[in-house]
């Protein structure tokens, strides 16, 4: 059985894009598509670091989504405010 290893983990959507559908897609609608292939590689990178115990990042309850932080996001650490998405790490 899973076991929980952090039960709030407030990521921002170009995090939650790839978390939930493993779809970096939208980001070229903000950037262009060199920009765009940077942050999904960095949004990438900070996913795998953030499992590399063998854990595993899922998308949480979305009633503990915050429609607007300031804090940087716990997975790729970006500080652009915005929505923050819950997720789980579980192990
Ligand atoms: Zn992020």
């Amino acid at each position: 059985m899973a076991t929980i290893v952090d039960d709030r983990v407030m990521v921002c959507v170009d995090c939650l894009m790839i978390i939930a559908n493993d779809d970096a897609t939208g980001l070229d609608h903000f950037l262009d598509e060199e920009s765009a292939a940077a942050r999904e590689r960095e949004v990438r990178d900070a996913i795998a670091a953030t499992q590399r115990d063998g854990n595993t990042l899922v998308v949480g309850d979305s009633e503990q989504d915050d429609a607007f932080s300031m804090s940087s996001c716990d997975c790729c650490h970006t500080n652009l405010a915005g929505a923050r998405h819950h997720c789980v790490l579980i192990g």
